[in-house]
Order: C-alpha cells, then structure tokens, then sequence
C-alpha cells in the first residue's frame, strides 16, 4: 500500500482522534493575525474545567512563577498565545480516553512516553534557551502521534510490528514501512495538518527521528526539530529498556548540535524523571514513572558486567570442558595403544604372537633388503614337550612355556623379536645380525634354557630346545616363506641330530640368490 492510501484508510477507519471543540477552534483562532488576547481568553473560559486545569498547571511549578496566575487572561497575557495554544492541545490530548487491546500497543505506557518526551523537549529548551518552551513540549508530546494513529487503526499488525522492533526506532520505522506502507511520522504529521496545525507544530513532527532531513532553512524550525529529536533520545534512555544504547547517542548529539556541557547533559539525566512525574501530576494523569537515569545506568552496567561475568563463567566451563576432553581423549589414546599392544600378544606368554611376527619379518626383511643389511631368524621347539605334558600335566607345561619365554628374552637385545610362532615352538628375529653372530645368540638362548631351572608349586623342572638358524646374506633376494622354511629345515636338523643343539640352514645353490 502507498502511504497516501494507508493514509485514506486511517482517516475512513476513524483511527484519527477527535480534537475537543476548545482545541480545534483555538487553533483557527490562533492561525488569524487579528486574534486579540480577549478571543482567546473567552473561548477557553467557556470550558471551566479546562480554564481550571490551564490555571493549576501555569501555577505549578511546571512553571515557577513567582506570583499567582489568577485568570486565564492573566495567564495568556504572562505565557502568550502559543503556549495557552500548546497547554490546551496538550490537555486535548492527554486527556484523550483509548481501550488497551490486550496484550498488545500500550496507549497508557503509550502517553507516559509523550509525556517524558515533552518533559524533555522542555528540559532541552531551557538549557539551549529561554524560548518557546511550550511550544516544543506540545509538540514532542506529539511527535509520535503517529504511532497511536497506526496502533488504532491497525491494532493487530501495529502491536506484532511494535513487539518485533523491541524499542528501537529505526527498526520500528523499518517495519511500517515494509508492513503497513507508511512510517508513523507521516501518519503523524498528516493528522496533525489534517487538525490545522500551523506549520510549526507539523514538520518537527515529520523530522524529529532524522532532522538532518528537514529540507527547509528556518532556524528556529530546525533548533525544534533537533531537540525533540534529542528529546526521543531522553525518552528512549528512560523508557526503552536499553538506557545505555540510547545514553552515549544522546550526549554525543547534546554536544554536538548545542554544545551542552557535560554538567548541563547530567543535570538533565538526574532531573528529567521526577520532572516527568510532576507534570504528570500537574497535568492530572498517573503514569508508572521511572528511576533517575543515572540509576538506570548503573543498574544496566551491573547487569552487563553480570553478563560479562556469566560470559567468563561459561569461558572458564569450556576451558575445563576442553581440558576434560582433551584428558579423555589421551585416556583413550593410552587404552587404545594398550588394546592395540596386547592385540599383538599372546595370551599365555604374553611375548608377541604369530600375526605380528609375520607383519614385523617382512618389514624387517624389506628394510634389510633396501638398505642391505644381514638379518637372521632363529626358530626353536621346546624337545618332547608331549612328554613332558604327559608327565607333569599341561598346567606345568604352561608354566614352563612362559619361563622359557622370560630366559629367552633376558638374552635378546631390545630390537631382536621374539614371538610364539605356535604351540611350543617360538621364534626370533634379530634384525642388523649375520649368521656367526645369529648361531652365538642361539647357542647362549638354548644354553640359558637348558641351565634353566623353573620352580612350580616346590617342585623344578628343566626343558631343552633346538634350535634352526637362517641368515640372509648381505646383498642377498630372498622371501620372507623363504626364510622361515630355511630355519624350519636347520631346527628340523637339530632334531634329528639329537635335539637341545643350534643348526644353521647350510645354504643350497639358488636359494639365496645374489643381487644382479
Ligand atoms: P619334539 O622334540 O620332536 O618337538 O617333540 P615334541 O613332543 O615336543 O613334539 P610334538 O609336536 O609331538 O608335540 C608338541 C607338544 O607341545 C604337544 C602339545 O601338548 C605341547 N604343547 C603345545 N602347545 C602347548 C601349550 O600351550 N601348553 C602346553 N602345556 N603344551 C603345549
Ligand atoms: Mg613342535
Ligand atoms: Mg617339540
């Protein structure tokens, strides 16, 4: 929709609020150059009430004169024509009656703010000078006019629009446009030329969110506007919720469009609250009212340092996190390298098991080869070990099983591997050895074994071994089937030689073929 439509809705919805008959004749009196004192003093006397409430408020201390203003005449002569013009339109519309929709725009909270805006826009004034002071409460009273244009004719969107921008102006002026057509500072406007408001009333409302778009080039229409602008920025820090998002803009803007000290910016932060709950009173409605805003402040940076604290709380829970995981995690680094070492083992003599031995000849095999290094294999079978189980029980034999392995391994070096090639028959890999060497390491295993006496339940046993030695040559092509059924064929001749002696595998023409 065009907001030149949304507009034509408004007005056809009846959403445009009623001027009281005093209010709207004041303003075409006001307009007429020819109007005396006397006309406007009698058109507002025909209204006692209103007479009394104009009187009550002149003599407040919203005003501080120091003597009693006792007619209305006296009052319009001592405040002048504008400002009796701005209290009445003032009363006009705070005195305006609207049901609150539930749960949605606030039309209480709704005046409270126009009030504190107007309050402001007074504050400003008599800081920036002594001029007009009325008249830019009226206005800032009304600036956003528009809102409560909107939020009556189009209750259920204006609410969820006002719900979604959660007190930010910008984003709520973003959302009429793109929801309802028309930004309320148009609509605001509009209403207010639609009443016959002189031309001073109706552009600061139009401008007051952004006044360095007031095209025109009147000072005085500009020094309005940019104090009610600041005055929104005063009634944002009070009402928004977010005091410090709104505190810094405005003292910025203070500074820079009326160089106001900061002694004066404070004064009007400690003031402006109680200022806005006297004209409240002065003015006859209740309204909730705030804290100072310097209390605000303070409450707002406590509960951010409080969210900077959480905010470390939770840094502090992610690094234990962290180190927990990362303990966790090396935890099961060191149970996975165990699983993986003891998957390597045998279980009964807890030396390496056949699968390992396989995967570690051949790379031994293929590193010697590369680099052309000696490599010996030793294999040995414990002799007449059926005997032995049938004479001592395999719960013996076990036990023996095991001490052969630790003599056996107090005789290798820490490179050299020993493994269970199967049953009783166990195997060595010495890595970097030649044959000679390799025959001095059996012979001092199967001597060890033999001297060895094992202790099971008091009583000792001795076991002897053979040994098969088979050596790979320096520069020699061999497989890794190759060697072993090289050891296989010397243990087997040391079997057949009488058992618990060392052969080596005697080398046939072809089987270890020299490098080309
Ligand atoms: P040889 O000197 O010719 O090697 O005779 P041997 O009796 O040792 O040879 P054989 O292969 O006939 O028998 C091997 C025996 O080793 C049979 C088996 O009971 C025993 N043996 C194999 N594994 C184990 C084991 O884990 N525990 C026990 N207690 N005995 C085992
Ligand atoms: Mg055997
Ligand atoms: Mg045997």
């Amino acid at each position: 929709m065009k907001k030149e439509e949304v507009l034509q809705q408004v007005i056809e919805s009846g959403a445009l609020p009623t001027l009281s008959t005093v209010a709207s004749k004041l303003i075409s009196l006001t307009a007429k150059e020819e109007t005396t004192i006397f006309d406007i003093t009698k058109l507002i006397a025909q209204d006692i009430s209103l007479s009394a409430k104009v009187l009550k408020v002149v003599n407040s201390a919203f005003y501080n004169f120091p003597n009693e203003v006792g007619s209305i005449q006296q009052a319009v002569a001592i405040l002048g024509t504008n400002a009796v013009r701005s209290l009445v339109l003032s009363f006009s519309f705070l005195s305006m009656e609207h049901a609150n929709e539930p749960g949605g725009f606030s039309y209480e909270e709704f005046w409270e703010r126009s009030l504190a805006a107007g309050v402001s826009a007074k504050l400003l004034m008599a800081k920036v000078c002594d001029d007009d002071t009325e008249e830019v409460f009226t206005v800032s009273l009304l600036a956003n006019l528009g809102k409560l244009i909107l939020a009556t004719a189009f209750a259920e969107r204006y609410s969820e629009i006002y719900r979604q921008a959660s007190n930010c102006e910008q984003s709520l002026s973003q959302l009429e446009a793109k929801v309802i057509g028309a930004v309320h500072a148009y609509v605001g406007r509009e209403a207010a030329h639609h009443w016959n408001f002189p031309t001073s009333l109706t552009q600061p409302i139009l401008y007051h969110h952004d006044p360095d778009t007031y095209p025109g080039d009147d000072p005085l229409m500009k020094r309005n506007i940019e104090i009610i602008y600041l005055a929104g920025l005063l009634t944002n820090i009070l009402y928004s919720g977010k005091p410090i998002d709104y505190h810094r803009p405005f003292r910025e803007q203070a500074k820079k469009r009326f160089a106001l000290d900061d002694e004066a910016i404070d004064d009007l932060l400690q003031r402006v609250n109680v200022e806005v709950a006297q004209a409240a009173e002065f003015f006859g409605i209740s309204i909730g009212g705030t804290a100072s805003i310097p209390e605000l402040l303070q409450e707002a940076n406590i509960e951010l340092s409080l969210l900077n604290m959480s905010y470390e709380q939770m840094n502090r829970e992610l690094v234990q996190a962290k180190m927990k995981l990362e303990k966790m995690t090396s935890e099961l680094e060191e149970k996975n390298t165990y699983l993986e070492s003891i998957a390597n083992l045998d279980g009964l003599t807890e030396v390496y098991n056949h699968r390992y031995f396989q995967n570690f000849l051949e790379k031994e095999l293929n590193r010697s080869l590369r680099r052309d290094l000696n490599l010996s294999l030793i294999l040995c079978d414990i002799d007449n070990f059926k005997k032995f189980n049938d004479f001592h029980g395999h719960q013996v034999g076990d036990f023996v099983l095991k001490e052969v392995c630790r003599v056996c391994g107090e005789h290798i070096r820490e490179y050299d591997l020993l493994a269970r090639y199967g049953g009783e028959e166990f195997v060595f890999v010495l890595p970097d050895t030649g044959s000679d060497e390799a025959m001095i390491v059996a012979e001092k295993l199967r001597e060890g074994v033999e001297k060895g006496e094992f202790f099971f339940e008091k009583m000792s046993y001795r076991v002897t071994i053979s040994f098969g030695v088979a050596s790979l040559p320096k520069g020699g092509r061999i497989k890794r089937s190759e060697l072993i059924e090289a050891a296989d064929k010397a243990l087997y001749q040391a079997k057949k030689k009488g058992r618990n002696r060392v052969e080596m595998y005697q080398e046939k023409s072809g089987w270890f073929r020299k490098k080309s």
